[in-house]
C-alpha cells in the first residue's frame, strides 16, 4: 500500500481558534455591513480571506528573526536577502519594499504614464489600481479557456498571443511601457502560465520592442505546476525552473507575503541599471532607504530563508496537495468549483452555485456571507464587487466569472480543517435553492471599493 500524504513538518506552536454560533455570526456580519473585511479575526473560525501574510514561519525563519541586523544602511540582513534574490531570479538589481503593492507603486512611478496601456493575464486588483490611478489602462489578454470553469486546461493563466498582438498593433509602442505576466494568475483562479507561453510572449514582446515584467507573488507555485504539467521540465529542479522563468523578464515585483512565506514584505528585482536608479529615488520617498525599503532587518532575514523553503519541491507538493484535497472533496460533493484547481486557493463558481440570486445582487458576495454565517469560514468575493466600476462610465463591470475564493494560508491549517470546510459547503449547497435575494451597495469608495464597501441585505 502507498503511504498516505503527510505534511513535511510538525507543529511547535499553536494558536487557539475562537468558536462561535450561527446567531452570533448573524449579528456580527450585519454590524460589519456585510463586508467580510470588516469582521474581527476573533469572529472567524477558519480564515480563508487570503493566503497573503497569513502563513506560518518555520523554526529556521524564526531563528533569522534573532539574527536580524537593524542597521539603517548596509545591514547583513539586506545583504543576505539581496544575494538570495539575485541567486534565485538572476536579476542583478534588488530593491526591498514593505509589500507587493509598494513594489508596484515604486516601479510604476518610474515606468507608467497617463494614457499608457499594459497588457497582461488578468492583472491583480492592486496592480490594476496602481495602473488606473495613473490614468493608464490594464488590458486582459488571458486565454478564453480561463473563463469557463468546466473546461480543463493545464495552464489557464496563459496569455492569448493573438489578443496580445492585437494590443501591440492597435497602440503606439511608446504607449506600452511593458507587458505584465502574473505568476500564478490570481484573478483567474490561481492558474499557472506555462514556460512555453512565457517564451512565446517574450518573443512577441521582442518583435515589438516591448519589455516584459513579472508580478511574481506565487512564482514558486507556478514553477511547481510547470514541473508537474509541462513534460520537458519534469526532471528539472524548482530552483532551475524559477531561474529560467525570470530569465525571460526585464524585472519583477514581488509580494513576499505569498511565496516568501513571511507576514510582511516585498521587493523589486531588475535587469536595467537605469530603471533601477529611477526606482531607488521613488523607493526612498515612499518606502525607505534602499537597504531596507520598509522592512526591518529581521524581516529581511526571515524572507531570505522563506524564499529558500518555498522553492523546495516537498514543501510545494504538500502545499498544492492540501489545496487539491479540499477541491477534490468539493467535487465529490457536487459543489461547482473552478477546475483545474489553482495553487493557493479553491474557487467556488457562484453563477452555478446560487443562480437564483440576480447578478446585480452580487451572487458571489451573497455566497461568501452565507458560508460565514453557517460555518464561521471567511472567504472572499472575486466577482462584481471586486471588478469595480468602469473608470469612465462608472457602471458596474460584470466579470466573466463570479467567484468565491477559499485561499489556503501556507502551513497554517490541517487536513481536518479542510474536511470542516468541505462539509460546510456541502450543507449550503444542498439548501441552495432557498437563497433567492442578495445584497445592495449602500456606500462605496471611488477606487478598490471591495475593502470598505457597505452592503444592505435585500428581502
Ligand atoms: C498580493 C498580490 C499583490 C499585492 O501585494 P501586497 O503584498 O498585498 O501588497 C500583487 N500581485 C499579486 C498577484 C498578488 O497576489
Amino acid at each position: 500500500m502507498v503511504l498516505p500524504y503527510i505534511e513535511p513538518y510538525k507543529i511547535k506552536m499553536v494558536e487557539s481558534i475562537h468558536k462561535s454560533t450561527i446567531e452570533q455570526r448573524k449579528t456580527w456580519i450585519k454590524e460589519a455591513k456585510y463586508n467580510l473585511f470588516k469582521l474581527s479575526s476573533d469572529q472567524v473560525i477558519i480564515d480563508l480571506l487570503t493566503d497573503s501574510g497569513t502563513g506560518a514561519m518555520s523554526d529556521k525563519q524564526w531563528a533569522e528573526m534573532m539574527l536580524g541586523d537593524e542597521s539603517y544602511a548596509g545591514s547583513r540582513s539586506f545583504a543576505k536577502l539581496e544575494k538570495t534574490v539575485q541567486d534565485l531570479t538572476g536579476f542583478p538589481y534588488f530593491i526591498p519594499t514593505h509589500q507587493g503593492r509598494a513594489a508596484e507603486n515604486v516601479l510604476f512611478s518610474a515606468l507608467v504614464k497617463e494614457g499608457d496601456v499594459i497588457p497582461g493575464n488578468s492583472h491583480f486588483d492592486t496592480t490594476k489600481g496602481h495602473i488606473e490611478f495613473r490614468k493608464a489602462s490594464a488590458i486582459d489578454c488571458t486565454i478564453e479557456e480561463a473563463f469557463d470553469t468546466s473546461v480543463y486546461h493545464p495552464f489557464k493563466g496563459n496569455i492569448d498571443l493573438r489578443k496580445l498582438e492585437e494590443v501591440f498593433q492597435s497602440n503606439p509602442v511608446e504607449k506600452i511601457p511593458f507587458t505584465l505576466i502574473t505568476v500564478t494568475c490570481n484573478s483567474a483562479g490561481g492558474q499557472p502560465i506555462s514556460m512555453k507561453n512565457i517564451r512565446e510572449v517574450r518573443t512577441l514582446c521582442n518583435q515589438y520592442g516591448i519589455p516584459l515584467y513579472f508580478d511574481s507573488a506565487r512564482f514558486a507555485e507556478n514553477a511547481y505546476f510547470i514541473k508537474t504539467r509541462e513534460k520537458e521540465y519534469e526532471h528539472q529542479s524548482i530552483k532551475a525552473i524559477v531561474k529560467e522563468l525570470f530569465a525571460h523578464g526585464d524585472g519583477m515585483t514581488m509580494s513576499a507575503k505569498k511565496d516568501g512565506i513571511v507576514n510582511m514584505g516585498g521587493f523589486i528585482a531588475l535587469k536595467d541599471p537605469n530603471i533601477y536608479k529611477e526606482c531607488i529615488t521613488y523607493n526612498i520617498i515612499y518606502e525607505g532607504f534602499v537597504t531596507y525599503g520598509g522592512m526591518s532587518g529581521r524581516d529581511m532575514g526571515a524572507l531570505a530563508q522563506g524564499l529558500q523553503e518555498s522553492t523546495e519541491f516537498d514543501y510545494l507538493k504538500s502545499r498544492v496537495d492540501q489545496v487539491h484535497y479540499l477541491g477534490q472533496k468539493l467535487v465529490e460533493f457536487g459543489v461547482p468549483v473552478q477546475q483545474p484547481f489553482g495553487g493557493h486557493a479553491i474557487y467556488l463558481d457562484a453563477d452555478k452555485f446560487v443562480p437564483n440570486i440576480a447578478k446585480q445582487e452580487y451572487r458571489a458576495q451573497s455566497l461568501a456571507i452565507e458560508l460565514y454565517i453557517m460555518a464561521g469560514i471567511r472567504s472572499v468575493e472575486i466577482g462584481t464587487i471586486l471588478a469595480d466600476r468602469d473608470p469612465v462610465t462608472r457602471k458596474n463591470r460584470y466579470p466573466k466569472l463570479e467567484l468565491v475564493r477559499l485561499a489556503i494560508p501556507r502551513r497554517t491549517y490541517t487536513m481536518s480543517h479542510m474536511d470542516y470546510i468541505a462539509v460546510a459547503l456541502k450543507n449550503i449547497y444542498e439548501t441552495r435553492h432557498e437563497a433567492k435575494r442578495g445584497y445592495d451597495i449602500k456606500w462605496e469608495a471611488p477606487i478598490m471599493r471591495h475593502f470598505t464597501v457597505e452592503l444592505e441585505k435585500l428581502s
